[in-house]
């Protein structure tokens, strides 16, 4: 069947992924991949503008295409690979850097809020972060790219920057993407109250053993004003309430709805409820990675194809970029 186009995302290697990177982007990527010629990119570059310390840089790329794979990215029709595998990025991202002022891009409410997290680590790539990103996708030439919606200052900036190149060169070499808006649900940490992240230590992997998770689901914070046992609950106020409606049937979930405002169901009940739903949910995936993680070769093979691929279509978008920019 003739897909849509191209869609490009990338996504950051932060080792193991957990249940807010497989609800918020992974589970799309796989959906994308019936109607799209998929390009995902792991950008450890993007990772050195906030990671200092690179020790485990390598490993949690690596595991971050295992969850990829196992989670059901297929390589022989997806573009799978690492950003620092196509050097060609790099040399777009200057370019490009020439033609957006410097005061749009620490305008930007993302930059503002990166300088709030690290304001010791204000680094010129961290304001460059935008550029790579439109580097990206504009190398690959993508129709559309899959943001939430507090990514679309993003991709406008994207758009922006691409008319302002194909403006000053006289050209039309490069694409504007379109935003393809996902509804990307705020998966919250077991502390229920920040997203989850694995900076914040609240996650929850996908790839942990069933008892792992049993143990983190059993730390979940719930209701918090469901102090005894017999106090009547709110589950719309409750994490594991918000997890049980993706993962457990529909016909349990509304009995759980029902139980918890009348104290009929404990959370510690309803929380081993879940983690079973839990682990029952994840247990293919979880058999896939065992599999893969088990030839290593094959994965790196699978890396190396992937960034050959994109290596081509990249040499191909910076060919017509150098002609139009009419460098010597
Ligand atoms: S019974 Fe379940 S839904 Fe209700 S507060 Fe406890 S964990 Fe949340």
């Amino acid at each position: 069947m003739a897909k849509k186009g191209r869609v490009f995302s990338g996504i950051r290697p932060t080792g193991r992924a957990h249940l807010g990177n497989y609800l918020g982007a992974i589970k799309n990527y796989v959906a994308l991949q019936d109607d799209y010629d998929c390009v995902y990119c792991i950008v450890d570059l993007h990772a050195l503008t906030t990671v200092e310390d690179t020790v485990n840089l390598k490993q949690n790329s690596y595991d971050m295409a295992l969850d990829l794979l196992a989670a059901g990215i297929r390589p022989e029709e997806t573009i799978l690979f690492i950003q620092s595998h196509v050097p060609q990025v790099t040399e777009l991202h200057t370019i490009l850097s020439m033609v957006m002022p410097l005061g749009k891009l620490t305008d930007l409410p993302t930059f503002k809020e990166k300088v709030r997290e690290n304001p010791n680590n204000v680094n010129y790539g961290l304001v460059g972060y935008p550029v790579l990103m439109a580097a990206d996708i504009a190398l690959y030439k993508s129709d559309a790219v899959p943001v939430g919606i507090d990514q679309a200052p993003h991709i406008e900036f994207t758009r922006e920057i691409v008319r302002s190149f194909n403006y000053r060169y006289g050209t039309n070499v490069l694409i504007e993407p379109q935003m393809k808006t996902t509804e990307i649900p705020k998966v919250l940490g077991i502390d229920g109250k920040e997203k989850m992240s694995k900076s914040l230590n609240n996650q929850i992997e996908i790839a942990a053993a069933p008892e792992e998770t049993r143990k983190r689901v059993m730390e979940m914070v719930t209701d918090p004003a469901r102090i005894k046992r017999t106090d009547p609950g709110n589950p719309d106020v409750c994490n594991v309430f918000s997890l049980h409606k993706i993962f457990t049937p529909k016909a349990d979930v509304e009995v759980i709805n029902v139980e918890c405002r009348r104290a009929g169901i404990g959370c510690v009940d309803c929380k081993k409820q879940f983690a079973e739903n839990l682990n029952k949910a994840l247990e293919p995936f979880r058999a896939r990675r065992a599999e893969l993680a088990a030839q290593p070769e094959r994965v790196t093979a699978i890396l190396d194809d992937g960034a050959s691929r994109a290596r081509a279509i990249a040499e191909r978008t910076m060919t017509e970029v150098r002609a139009a920019v009419q460098l010597p």
